[in-house]
């Protein structure tokens, strides 16, 4: 199984930001720390002995920022409650400009192997609308100290479709990435969430952003500029060198089972969901789960679907038809028929997959072909 830990610190709130994440709550991090690892002590509250995990996946907020000796302990205390395998994959998320090199060493130390930076661009102006704490710059000395660090596996975060950014703009953020030689990158383009400053600022101006078919370019440009310089794209936003992609992320498209512990972390055990409060006061007194659901079969095979399809190797038919029955199979086949035929999808080796410009519709897709 997955292990997930959320860290629900930041410096500052982006713009574009509506994750669970606070700034200017730096006093508490020691109460947070108590409470997250009674959390880990009890595995949740859901689990017990000690669950094999083969990757650990730390997220916020801004799991940097917490102060120097906190992952000592943590990862300390998740190996007594849990079986961590000598092989696993153990990611953190790091802010540039938050990192020092005593920090990065310290993750090292405790058997973190792969760090993720939020570099988000590489336009020190686009960085700024953002409301982002660092600057490119930032990002460059960032990675150069991770690999001195000892870090071998490296992923960087960009933005598409920012306020004012056009595919060629987009294409120069990707250029100076691909500079830093990272073995992964993600791509995620903006989305407007309600309740954050971008939302009040761009949501009754779309004409500020980026149109439909300069997303589009910019999508199918970043492709495959990514592919020739030798990232592989395993799902819509994703893209690495050969034996690189995140394992942990592919656990969760592949629905495998998870357990995530702190601030409104979410877990999937058997056919249950469970999602633990987002009320940190509440949360540091007890770890409380705001939500439990059963999921029903219908459920199941929609999430499958959904997720499966996001990644570049689709769905095995018969894998699907093993878990679900024939007739769930078939009709899956029969209404991805149509996307196959228009070239929005594709289908070989008894998969069925999006193609580029499938992903870049994939939600129009997916809300038709799920039941
Ligand atoms: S650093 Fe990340 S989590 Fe924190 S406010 Fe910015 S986008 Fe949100």
């Amino acid at each position: 199984m997955e292990l997930y830990i959320h860290i629900p610190f930041c410096r500052r709130k982006c713009a574009y930001c509506d994750f669970l994440s606070f700034a200017g709550c730096e006093n508490l991090q020691k109460d947070y720390a108590a409470a997250l690892f009674r959390d880990i002590e009890s595995r949740g509250g859901i689990l017990s002995g000690r669950p094999h995990v083969e990757t650990i996946y730390i997220g916020g907020g801004t799991p940097s920022l917490m102060y120097e000796g906190f992952y000592e302990e943590l990862m300390r205390r998740v190996r007594e409650s849990f079986d961590v395998a000598d092989t696993a994959e153990i990611s953190i998320e790091c802010n540039p400009g938050t990192a020092t090199r005593e920090k990065l060493s310290e993750y090292r130390r405790c058997g973190i192997n792969r760090i993720s930076f939020g570099a988000q661009s590489a336009k020190d102006p686009e960085l700024e609308s953002l409301g982002r704490i660092h600057r490119f710059e930032n990002v460059r000395e960032t990675v150069a100290m991770a690999r001195e660090a000892g870090f071998d596996n490296i992923n960087i975060d960009l933005m598409m479709n920012l306020p004012g950014q056009t595919r060629d703009s987009f294409l120069e953020s990707l250029k100076a990435v691909i500079d830093l030689n990272p073995e992964h990158i993600s791509a995620y383009s903006l989305i407007l969430e309600p309740g954050t400053a971008f939302y009040e600022r761009y949501e009754s101006r779309p004409d500020l952003l980026p149109d439909e078919e300069e997303s589009c370019r910019t999508y199918e440009s970043a492709v495959k500029f990514l592919s020739d310089c030798g990232y592989r794209q395993y799902e819509i936003s994703n893209f690495a060198g050969e034996g690189r992609e995140c394992r942990h992320n592919i656990g969760y498209w592949k629905r495998e089972e998870y357990l995530g512990v702190g601030l409104g972390a979410a877990s999937l055990i058997g056919s249950r969901r469970y999602a633990v409060t987002g009320d940190l006061s509440e949360y540091l007194e007890k770890c409380r789960y705001a939500s439990t659901e059963e999921l029903s079969e219908t459920d199941v095979i929609n999430e499958t679907i959904m997720l499966g399809l996001r990644m570049n190797e689709g769905i095995g038919i018969s894998e699907f038809q093993s878990r679900f029955g024939r007739d769930a199979a078939e009709s899956f086949s029969d209404r991805m028929k149509k996307y196959v035929e228009a070239g929005l999808a594709g289908s070989s080796e008894g998969r069925i997959f999006l193609t580029v410009k499938g992903l870049l519709v994939s939600n129009s897709i997916l809300s038709d072909v799920m039941i």
